[in-house]
């Protein structure tokens, strides 16, 4: 991964513009299963890194990626904050070490397991994590951009079918099932939106 200011500060603002359009249906699928705040948290998040885009594009990749993290735990909130978080902020420090696409698929399995072990779930939970696991594999496979954000939209879909065994959803028990996953959903859109970038 060859990024430089430019690419991270344009990434950084496909990023806030996905999840701005797409604010209040996020909203919506928290409201069938959750709190109803999902697409206003992921705004405020968003839109705190947009703020201090070009300062964080300054920065060293694993130092931006570490600084992204840190502003979205501290502008996300809730229960998708830390978890959001965690993912950036483990990627930043594992960047440092290697710059190859095998350093960066095993650093990204390594945010994605810290991201598990924070939230004490796993595959199957229908949680974001249903998103970032399959995605984690097409980058092992190294398939294309388009690819991985297809697999994304499909995973995120498929959190539908499941019942919430972690977060507020899982308050509901089986009544969660049906409802696409509100996180999941954000991270099908920040992948797509990531993805969309590197098919240029
Ligand atoms: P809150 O539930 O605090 O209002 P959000 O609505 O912003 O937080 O985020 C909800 C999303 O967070 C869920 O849709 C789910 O994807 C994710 N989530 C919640 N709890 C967990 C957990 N323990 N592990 C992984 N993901 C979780
Ligand atoms: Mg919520
Ligand atoms: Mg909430």
């Amino acid at each position: 991964m060859h990024l430089d200011a430019t690419d991270l500060a344009a990434l950084i603002g496909l990023c806030r513009a996905e999840i701005d359009r797409h604010g209040e249906h996020l909203s919506a699928l928290d409201s069938a299963i959750g709190d109803g705040d999902h697409g206003a948290n992921m705004r405020r998040g968003l839109e705190a890194v947009f703020a201090e885009r070009d300062a964080i594009a300054a920065l060293p990749l694993p130092a931006a990626l570490e600084r992204i993290g840190l502003v979205l735990v501290m502008n996300i909130g809730g229960a998708a904050g830390p978890l959001y978080g965690t993912l950036l902020m483990e990627l930043g420090r594992g960047l440092g070490i290697a710059d190859t696409p095998e350093a960066f698929a095993a650093t990204l399995e390594h945010a994605i397991a810290a991201v598990a072990r924070r939230g004490r779930s796993g595959p199957g939970d229908k949680t974001l994590l249903d998103v970032l696991y399959p995605v984690q594999a097409e980058v092992v496979r190294r398939s294309a951009p388009g690819r991985i954000a297809a697999c994304a939209r499909s995973a995120a879909h498929s959190t539908e079918a499941m019942q919430a065994r972690r977060g507020r959803a899982s308050f509901l028990g089986p009544r969660s099932i049906g409802h696409e996953d509100p996180g999941a959903s954000s991270c099908a859109l920040l992948t797509a939106a990531i993805c969309g970038y590197f098919e240029e």
